[in-house]
């Protein structure tokens, strides 16, 4: 079992925390890193999947640039030591002052969402005696067959350009003296398991950057965003992400003209293995019908479950499975005041205690970074193992 070397490390701390195996984060990005570099991508990671520390520090090192979504989340990366050309801000929602400090950063680009975006970006870059780098993102209509929350790339969606805006944006790209385009961007959703999905995009993109070749415009990158997917049932058997076959798929449907650079903005894949988080039972109440596992760790620890109907794994790390032991049906749930403050119904384990360290896996991906003080809880700690 994947704890059983160090459970008796957690038996000392306080509950509930985030637990990041810093080794299976090293050998992940390895595996990214390298899969990439053999056909020339440059991953961005996108930050607002998890942004302790420790963490960014590991992603930094391997030689990853940051995709951010907020202006918090730039001066973050900066303040890391990420490279401010190797930094992307995208977001629907920029504010000025964002827009404003990102520019003094010189960061590499600003994927823009919409044609307004654009002029408030060209005045803000004037104000400011700068030429802001900008990538276009367009929103390509492409279904991710993902959770319909986690879907971004459709017409009916809050992001990107439409196509029958890209005119208006060719127009103003043209005359607008403070702007410079750099590519076109897409990120059409997450947790895509599909590869279909990303060849479909790539048709997409193809047909776009073409749109935009004719009309004179030189690209620089085409960024395909991030949504690999990871296994949310099976942690231990798929801990790496296949990083070869996603890249695979772009380096074989995407046309790229000599000197053209594929950009990718990875999260999840990269961050969601190597976290758990870890709690223990308060109390068990065994029912007719039901039987509740009450955690001390809640919706305010890992909102995904609550957020969207997301699933994790669920152990009993302090009673590792023997293949005869009696498993019992669980509903797992936290210590909130809120029904859907529940992370799996009818869930399998042994026989559990109060005491008992409950694992739920696959948590380093939009886990802690969601957390909230919700019931004035306290803030979520970290505990590492390297
Ligand atoms: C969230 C996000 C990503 C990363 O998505 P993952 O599914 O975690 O890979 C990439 N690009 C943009 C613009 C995003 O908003």
């Amino acid at each position: 079992m994947f704890f059983q070397d160090i459970v008796g490390r957690f038996e000392s701390e306080q509950t509930p925390f985030y637990h990041y195996d810093l080794k299976l984060l090293s050998q992940t990005l390895e595996a990214c890193k390298g899969a990439a570099d053999s056909y020339g991508f440059h991953v961005h990671y996108a930050m607002k999947a998890n942004f302790n520390r420790r963490v960014l520090e590991l992603i930094r090192d391997a030689g990853f640039g940051a995709d951010c979504v907020s202006g918090n989340e730039v001066n973050k990366a900066i303040e890391i030591g990420f490279a401010p050309q190797r930094v992307v801000f995208a977001g629907v929602g920029k504010s000025d002052k964002e827009i404003s400090e990102a520019l003094s950063h010189n960061i590499f680009c600003f994927n823009v969402e919409s044609v307004q975006e654009l002029e408030v970006i060209n005045d803000l870059a004037l104000k400011a005696g700068k030429k802001a780098r900008v990538a276009l993102r367009i929103n390509p209509n492409v279904d991710a067959h993902t959770h319909h929350n986690i879907t971004t790339g459709l017409d009916e969606n809050k992001f990107g350009i439409n196509q029958w805006e890209l005119s208006a944006c060719a127009e103003l790209l043209t005359r607008a003296q403070n702007l410079w385009l750099e590519g076109i961007h897409f990120h059409i959703g997450s947790q895509i398991t599909d590869m279909n999905v990303f060849k479909s995009l790539c048709i997409k993109v193809n047909e776009i950057k073409t749109w935009f070749e004719e009309r004179g415009f030189n690209l620089n990158v085409l960024n395909v965003g991030g949504g690999l997917g990871v296994d949310y049932y099976q942690p231990d058997k798929n801990q790496v992400a296949d990083f070869k076959a996603y890249f695979d798929i772009f380096n074989q449907f995407l046309e790229r003209k000599p000197g053209q650079e594929v950009h990718f903005e990875l999260g999840r894949a990269l961050v969601a293995h190597c976290g758990s988080l870890i709690s223990r039972v308060l109390y068990v109440k065994k029912g007719i019908k039901k039987n509740f596992l009450i955690l001390d760790a809640g919706m305010t620890e890992l909102m995904r479950p609550a957020l969207y109907q997301a699933y994790h794994k669920i152990e009993n790390i302090s009673r590792p499975d023997k293949a005869s032991s009696e498993r019992i049906k669980y509903d797992v749930v936290g210590p909130i005041c809120e029904s859907t403050d529940c992370f799996g119904k009818e869930v399998e384990l042994p026989d559990s205690e109060r005491g008992d360290l409950i694992a739920i896996r696959t948590a380093g991906a939009y886990g802690e970074v969601m957390a909230s003080r919700y019931n004035l809880r306290d803030e979520v700690r970290s505990v590492y193992s390297e």
